[in-house]
């Protein structure tokens, strides 16, 4: 166990025989925790049957990407039938297609650009790995820059793979915790706001300096 060091005093609840004492949930905690499991799963319910997808469509997947869209698989039947052409818009970035070097800071800004909650799909051998392009030009797997949650292989795959890749993506969604807001900030807002203040700090600094 470890001991504060020093003068410091030694906490009560470090030691001795309070440590045997059991945790105890109230029942505001138990409530609290009820709600919050059938509220999450509600949330996992509406989410998991309507992603918005965005396609980052950069190679020859993307004909059997149009033919898993298209009318004979019926992706609608997921809930997932609407691709969004704006990140902002989507919850899923599904990465179809080879991705180089020169393209990855793009697909990284197109994943900053997407609201929480957000999940990627790998759609291809060339987005999971790099497939058979293993040369200095080729990224070798999109979850080089961005964490990705479902790989779908083969080159290209075949419609009921991607199908297949999707719901357990759903799988995936319907058992993480969702929560209704979230007050964390956008990395992207973080970093705005950490410039702001930086420029508002400069401002003061010159304007007391130039007497104004
Ligand atoms: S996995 Fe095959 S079909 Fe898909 S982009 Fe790569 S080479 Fe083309």
């Amino acid at each position: 166990m470890l001991k504060p060091e020093g003068n410091v005093p030694e906490s009560p609840r470090v030691g001795g025989e309070e440590q045997n004492v059991p945790v105890l949930a109230t029942r505001l905690d138990d409530a609290i925790g009820f709600f919050e499991k059938n509220l999450s799963d509600v949330l996992g319910w509406a989410r998991k049957n309507s992603i918005f997808q965005y396609p980052f469509v950069t190679a020859c997947c993307g004909m059997e990407y149009m033919s898993a869209m298209a009318g004979r698989y019926d992706i609608a039947r997921f809930g997932a039938e609407f691709p969004r052409f704006t990140p902002r818009q989507a919850d899923l970035l599904m990465i179809v297609g080879t991705i180089n070097v020169k393209q990855s800071p793009v697909l990284k800004r197109v994943y900053d650009q997407m609201t929480e909650p957000k999940w990627v799909m790998a759609f291809g051998v060339c987005a999971s790995s790099g497939g058979f392009y293993d040369n200095y030009a080729t990224l070798q797997g999109a979850d080089r820059v961005i964490p990705v949650d479902v790989y779908v292989p083969g080159c290209p795959p075949r419609p009921e793979q991607v199908l297949d890749g999707l719901k357990i993506l759903q799988d995936k969604i319907q058992n993480q915790r969702h929560r209704a807001a979230t007050m964390e900030r956008a990395p992207e807002v973080q970093l705005d706001l950490a410039a702001r203040q930086r420029e508002h700090k400069t401002r003061s600094f010159l304007g007391k300096l130039l007497g104004k």
